[in-house]
């Protein structure tokens, strides 16, 4: 078995120390891939390095909307030049976030686009961040309509319709462990909803341990494999088919080798 965690801030303080640690009982689980977000200025430069150590690890680039009211132009610019490096697979994660309001949600909106504008013209997918913010978050996305390579909703706990919404506009959706929670019925249905062919798998770690290991802090993206098993289970598959299907959706979507 071979997962892939598609999002994960491996150089955030609790996972950077002990990286090799981290990357030795990921591949020991069957998380073999991973793709680490940056998601402040000043600290993609570190992102990238970090993926240069390790074969199978690449790099999401933005900066989180939490950030946004701190983004100077010559932060894009150099979003823009180290999208470009050949380990960065994707622009983000970027979006909406007005549940905690860090940022003016008219800043938010305006770094939002300028990162949609770098991922259509080096031609990557956009990672999305959004909460209590799904329709204007939508709404952004429409003026890109056509232009960009693909998007996923990460972190997805939609609701029926809002799944059905995304997957209509052609768009990916990840699952993190929430989809292993007592409470989480409505984003185990949709994950069921999910076809295959849109969906993948993340931790968010270092956040978000999913259950049976919801108090291990900090998570990491060994504890991946419960959050695969749980929607391999909702799709009534086996763990090994599950994990076929989502690694390969996941490399095409990220255009891993
Ligand atoms: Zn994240």
């Amino acid at each position: 078995m071979k997962l892939i965690d598609t999002h994960c801030h491996l150089t955030f303080d609790d996972l950077k120390d002990d990286i090799d640690g981290v990357v030795a009982r990921s591949i020991e689980a069957g998380v073999c891939s991973w793709v680490t977000i940056g998601t402040e200025p000043g600290e993609l430069e570190g992102v990238v390095a970090l993926t240069e150590r390790f074969d199978n690890m690449y790099a999401g680039l933005g900066y989180h909307p939490h950030d946004a009211k701190s983004v100077t132009d010559d932060d894009l610019r150099n979003l823009r030049k180290l999208c470009a490096h050949e380990k960065a697979v994707a622009v983000g994660e970027t979006g909406l976030d007005f549940f905690y309001d860090q940022s003016p949600r008219q800043i938010q909106k305006d770094i939002f686009r300028a990162h949609l504008k770098i991922a259509e013209e080096l031609k990557l997918p956009v990672i999305i961040h959004t909460r209590n913010a799904f329709e204007e978050t939508m709404e952004i996305l429409d003026e890109y309509k056509g232009r960009l390579k693909d998007v996923v909703i990460h972190c997805f706990s939609g609701t029926e319709e809002q799944t059905r919404f995304v997957l209509d506009k052609g768009y990916h959706v990840s699952f993190t462990g929430i989809v292993t929670f007592k409470k989480a019925d409505e984003t185990r249905q949709a994950a069921k909803m999910v076809p295959l062919d849109s969906l993948m798998v993340e931790t968010d770690c270092p956040f978000i341990s999913p259950e049976p290991v919801r108090n291990q802090r900090p998570c990491e993206p060994a504890l991946m494999v419960h959050t695969a098993k749980k929607i391999a289970e909702v799709k009534g598959m086996s763990l090994e088919d599950f994990a076929e299907k989502v690694t390969e959706t996941s490399k095409k979507f990220y255009g891993l080798a």
